[in-house]
């Protein structure tokens, strides 16, 4: 981590435009928050700056762009005194510096003008609260009021002032210290974590979509299973996703134990992320198995089933997807067909996979077949080594089976090799139930490995099982 050379954060030419802009202006002005933290962290110089002008943010924002060669337009936000410029890859964003005290009933502040002390203030943790100063008499002098660099180097999450009253300000804050926890690999200190835990009824004031938003980017973290773990230590995850909670537990009736498929979801979200940053094939894998609590069974002779639970999750999925106001587009439809078929590769990886059974799995899949896999060897979790070898490897085979059926059948987006108008022609029929039929009668003699996928052999086979069946 770093801990001085602050001008070398401020190399850029656009931090002495800024400087000059201020003094024209004669107010001060710094940088803060998510640009100074990551410089500190060697995370990379973040494209987003964001600017408190103890003064107005909108006019500096207005000389700002005065000054910079091609006079870049400036988004006035008005109702909250800020405003945005770019300038090449860099967005800058200009607040004035404000007090802000709160309502009980909404997140929207009271908001007043103050110091940048103020301004510190507001801010939701300590480590997003460091100022570097773009003015003349200190320029890169380091602001940290609340010790942010001390919890930097100690990886720690905390509030700059009661974090109760933190929490229950604006409970989105409650969102985003898990959020920062899980994306940086800090803790959340245990006042903090106690507040949140307290405070938790009060997420019910945040939309949706925020919400959404943090559960993306704790999804999107290198580790997720750090921030769902968190979500449901402080017991917020009931309030988002119940269904997840509802996995949490091992029953055990005449000596027999089911896994506990909550901590076991989070291990195959974790093993999916070091193989994909597809967001959507990481919330598949965190809802794969959301179709086990309402399909629990116990038979005396099975043991534990949860019979067709991936028909059951794959209906939840749309249910939780409306209810938390996500897109109920192909995204959707994607992560419903990932946990219908979750099961259909691991099927076929514990026996001996026939091709036609491959063909299936491919023709069904089309072109998620890749993802289908992924999501599958994720799921692999068992502690027993041999187990884990073998299953890895019944995977590859399975992997290697598709690779060759596709090159030899082209089965993915299967075209029927005969359209519904040649049938027509060859029988002299008019649109008729029939045509499905020898339709589907000639698929089912693909897929089964009676006929290749080619127009000649699939013409012959038709030409024959029609006299055969009678179909006609
Ligand atoms: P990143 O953009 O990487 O998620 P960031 O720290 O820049 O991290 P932003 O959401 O862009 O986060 O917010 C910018 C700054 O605004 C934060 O660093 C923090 O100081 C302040 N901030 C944002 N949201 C809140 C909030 N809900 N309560 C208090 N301060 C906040
Ligand atoms: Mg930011």
């Amino acid at each position: 981590m770093r801990r001085n050379n602050f001008q070398e954060a401020l190399e850029d030419p656009i931090f002495n435009i800024l400087t000059e802009a201020a003094k024209e202006l004669d107010v001060t002005c710094y940088v803060i928050g998510g640009f100074v933290r990551d410089y500190l962290l060697q995370r990379g110089t973040a494209k987003d700056i964001d600017i408190v002008v103890v003064g107005s943010g909108i006019e500096l924002a207005q000389k700002v762009a005065l000054l910079l060669p091609n006079n870049p337009k400036v988004s006035v936000f008005k109702n909250f005194g800020t405003a945005m410029l770019k300038h090449g890859a860099i967005e800058l964003e200009f607040v004035g510096a404000r007090k802000e005290s709160y309502h009980r009933d909404s997140r929207k502040p009271v908001v007043e003008n103050g110091t940048l002390e103020d301004d510190q203030n507001r801010r939701d943790f300590t480590i997003n609260a460091l100022a570097l100063s773009l003015n003349e008499s200190n320029f890169g002098d380091l602001i940290d009021p609340f010790n942010g660099v001390d919890d930097l180097e100690h990886k720690i999450i905390k509030t700059p002032l009661e974090p109760s009253i933190t929490y229950s300000d604006d409970p989105l804050r409650m969102m985003r210290a898990i959020r920062f926890a899980t994306q940086l690999g800090f803790q959340i200190a245990l006042p903090s974590l106690q507040a949140i835990t307290k405070n938790k009824e009060r997420i019910t004031i945040i939309s949706k979509e925020r919400i959404v938003d943090e559960l993306h980017k704790i999804l999107g973290s290198h580790t997720p299973s750090l921030g769902f773990s968190l979500l449901h230590k402080t017991e917020l995850l009931p309030y988002m996703l119940p269904e997840l909670v509802a996995l949490q537990g091992i029953e055990e009736i005449e000596g027999q134990r089911h896994k506990d498929n909550f901590w076991h979801t989070l291990e195959v979200v974790d093993n999916i992320c070091a193989t994909t940053d597809d967001l959507w094939l990481r919330w598949a894998a965190l809802l794969h198995d959301i179709g086990k609590a309402p399909t629990k069974k116990f038979h005396k002779k099975l043991g534990w089933t949860f019979h067709a639970h991936e028909f059951v999750g794959s209906k939840m999925v749309y249910k939780l997807f409306k209810r938390l106001r996500m897109p109920l587009n192909d995204k959707m439809k994607f992560v419903q067909k990932m946990v219908l078929m979750s099961s259909r590769p691991i099927v076929l990886s514990e026996d001996y996979a026939t091709d036609s059974a491959v063909r299936r799995l491919v023709f069904d899949a089309g072109d998620f077949v890749e993802d289908l896999m992924t999501l599958c060897e994720a799921d692999i979790t068992t502690k027993n080594p041999k187990k884990q070898k073998k299953y890895k490897n019944n995977f590859k085979v399975v992997r290697q089976k598709i690779k060759e059926v596709e090159e030899r059948d082209h089965i993915r987006n299967f075209q029927p090799p005969i359209s519904g108008e040649e049938i027509m022609k060859i029988f002299n029929l008019k649109p008729s139930k029939e045509i499905g039929i020898i339709k589907e009668t000639i698929k089912e003699a693909i897929l089964e490995g009676e006929i290749p996928n080619e127009y000649e052999a699939a013409k012959e086979f038709m030409l024959k099982k029609v006299k055969e069946l009678n179909i006609i």
